[in-house]
């Protein structure tokens, strides 16, 4: 993202606060200066040197970029990508942090590396419908119904590197993606977290966005049943809706976990609401996230389920790390990993 295509989003403004009531750090700080609409106004003083770089850089670190306010925002801001980019230009990573995201990544690229010569995870079929499967999905070497598509060697989304600073590595990255995308069809997504980070930038780059689809969309095609070896045969499934997850997309999910037979979904309170995880947003901010966490753990012991859903591993992590706090284990997993070790498909539709 250009100086200019951020200033061009900025001054879109009207200062409407929409954004506010859904920021999930207002919500803890009370502090408007956190929020989006208080973000810009901050940044546009400092475009109009009004205001001094150390003014807005520890703000700008506060945002969990979550994009709950581009959700609501009527101009259609990219607010959370024009906070990340801001604070990357202002906060690059120091050699410290680079140090930090290379350990946090380490665990992940030594799987890969390992998976990478079984290949038992890469399809080459000649399909151009692709499956973007995420780093940690690869590093965890699962195979899925989502493996028959193919799954070319995407590097990551990008959003670790961003969010810790790293511009030179996100465009790399980001690069990549464009090329293969351009190439595909479709590309099916199953962690909301790496859809919305690349709906953002090929946005930018005038690429068709309807290519990029939710797997929920292949799901409701078909109608599924427990398999009779599944242990949750009439218990109670919720479902956690990770912050990028966008509306339609949850809706899909909703219906299709509705309309599984002897299996009973509830919706969680306060769906809106966050893990509070945000990557390794709750190293930098423990108490902030902390309490966003308590919240939502909150919510889980409410709902009385057996097993929580999410489709966005850094959730996953996230919903544990609720549970922990709370003492309310709670058995958590990806939707897609639930599909494929509990559910087969029932009859196709006609
Ligand atoms: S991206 Fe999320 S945390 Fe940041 S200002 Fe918007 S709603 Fe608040
Ligand atoms: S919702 Fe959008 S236009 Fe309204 S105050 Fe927030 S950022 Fe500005």
């Amino acid at each position: 993202m250009l100086d200019e295509e951020i200033k061009k989003n900025i001054i879109k403004c009207s200062r409407c606060a929409l954004c506010v009531q859904n920021c999930p750090i207002y919500e803890i700080t009370k502090d408007e200066n956190n929020t989006s609409r208080g973000l810009i106004c901050k940044l546009l003083g400092f475009e109009n040197k009004q205001l001094q770089e150390k003014e807005i850089k520890k703000d700008l670190k506060i945002c969990l970029n979550c994009s709950k306010c581009k959700t609501n925002c009527p101009s259609k801001i990219d607010t959370s990508l024009v906070f990340a980019y801001k604070n990357a230009k202002l906060s690059p990573s120091k050699i410290s942090q680079r140090i930090f995201l290379s350990i946090k990544l380490l665990p992940i690229k030594i799987l890969y590396f390992l998976n990478f010569f079984k290949r038992k995870h890469i399809n080459k079929n000649s399909s151009k419908i692709i499956y973007f499967k995420g780093c940690i999905a690869r590093a965890q070497h699962k195979k899925t119904f989502l493996d028959n598509f193919q799954t070319p060697e995407f590097l990551c989304c990008g959003l670790p590197y961003l969010s810790s600073g790293d511009l030179k590595n996100y465009n790399k990255v980001k690069s990549k993606n464009i090329e293969i995308i351009k190439s595909a069809n479709q590309v099916i997504f199953d962690c909301a977290s790496c859809k919305s980070a690349i709906e953002e930038y090929i946005e930018l780059e005038k690429i068709d966005k309807e290519k990029l689809v939710f797997f929920s969309d292949i799901l409701n095609k078909n109608k599924y049943k427990l398999k009779n070896n599944s242990k949750f045969k009439n218990k109670t499934i919720t479902f956690h809706k990770p912050c990028h997850l966008n509306k339609n997309d949850f809706e899909n999910i909703e219906n299709f976990l509705s309309n599984i037979e002897n299996l009973n979904y509830k919706r969680l309170e306060d769906i809106e609401s966050c893990c509070g995880f945000g990557g390794s947003y709750f190293i930098f901010h423990p108490i902030i996230s902390t309490k966003i966490a308590l919240k939502k753990a909150k919510t889980i012991k409410n709902s009385n389920a057996d097993l929580i859903l999410t489709t966005c591993p850094s959730c996953t992590i996230g919903l544990r790390y609720n549970q922990l706090i709370s003492h309310n284990f709670k058995k958590t997993m990806e939707l897609r990993d639930f599909i494929e070790e509990n559910l087969e498909v029932k009859n196709h539709e006609k």
